[in-house]
């Protein structure tokens, strides 16, 4: 018998050769996705996948829950909260004419990966994970005073390499001194030495007229045709990128190593956010990129230059790879 999807290819190809012949842009808008909207209607949505809808905050602040998942939606807003943490949305949940709409691009890589998770394949365990400390030699990230995000990245990715090999883990560093490694160099280690995950370590700063920015934020690579999260940033019109072939398990590690660091630290929660870093577009395998706090802010800023805060934040992601691992290495 043939298989569901070469019969539907048969059918599209009989359906084509039937139909007069669409202009060629048209064709190309339409094609693989025929009847695909951009954006879905939730109502019809949530009552398709059994869950459930309401108001909090009557036509301003929507919630949709299903069993222990829970996803609270701003009118006409891209800011929503999954389970508590914060999560930009790829497009705005849109409220117009009384109904609500989410974009399919949301429903796919932002939602389908919590509600419905990858599963590694086979005997695939997550054993052996490439950390990245950002910047470094020629490139010391941001300056703070007297304290260079190179060293601090170095630090913790030190701190984090040893927790994780007490957890049973085998860790490669992309740089272990404070030496120069270009971004494409970086991904393309964790591929030869086959690692599992890639996790780039930064920290944030803002200029003196934002002297009060704090908080924590993590990264995935945008998934095609959606924007990345930070305005004025790289539109939705790039194609599939090396590092889009992981992008459920992608969200899925960006968002438990966002959730266990604003839990861990208590610390300002600015959110799961898309970007096409260099580091994550080519990156082979699971990837994400975590801004753990800002050296800038005053208070923030003193605790990232001590050892203390530091492990802590070794083990937040710790425990955000483990909620990971259970997820993608569960049986059923
Ligand atoms: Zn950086």
């Amino acid at each position: 018998m043939f298989g569901p999807s070469l019969l539907r290819l048969m059918v599209v190809l009989a359906v084509l050769a039937l139909a007069p012949p669409a202009p060629a842009a048209a064709r190309r808008e339409t094609f693989g996705h025929p009847t695909r909207p951009t954006m879905v209607r939730v109502r019809d949505w949530a009552r398709a996948h059994g869950l459930l809808v309401k108001w909090v905050e009557r036509d301003k602040v929507l919630q949709i829950t299903k069993g222990d998942f829970k996803l609270v939606l701003n009118a006409n807003s891209r800011e929503a909260r999954i389970n508590g943490v914060q999560v930009w949305l790829l497009k705005a949940f849109e409220y117009r004419d009384n109904a609500g709409y989410l974009s399919q691009l949301d429903v796919d890589h932002t939602i389908n990966p919590l509600l419905y998770p990858p599963r590694n394949v086979g005997k695939n365990r997550v054993r052996r994970i490439c950390l990245d400390p950002g910047h470094g030699g020629k490139d010391p990230g941001f300056q703070v005073g007297s304290h260079p995000e190179q060293r601090y990245t170095l630090l913790l990715a030190q701190e984090l390499r040893r927790q994780l090999a007490q957890a049973g883990y085998t860790v490669i560093l992309t740089r272990t001194t404070d030496s120069t490694v270009d971004l494409p160099a970086r991904p393309a280690l964790a591929r030869k030495v086959g690692a599992d995950l890639f996790i780039s370590l930064h920290f944030n700063a803002a200029d003196k007229t934002r002297a009060t920015a704090r908080g924590t934020e993590a990264y995935c690579l945008t998934p095609a045709g959606a924007s990345s999260t930070a305005a004025g940033s790289d539109g939705p019109t790039l194609g599939s990128l090396l590092g889009n072939r992981h992008d459920a398990k992608n969200f899925l590690l960006v968002y438990h190593v966002q959730r266990s660091l604003v839990r861990k630290l208590g610390s300002e929660d600015r959110g799961v956010r898309r970007a096409r870093f260099a580091v994550l577009r080519d990156a082979t395998m699971p990837a994400i990129l975590v801004e753990p706090g800002f050296l800038s802010h005053p208070v923030e800023g003193r605790k990232i230059v001590e050892a203390a805060y530091r492990q802590k934040i070794a083990t937040a992601i710790v425990d955000g790879v483990r909620a990971y691992r259970r997820v993608v290495e569960r049986q059923k």
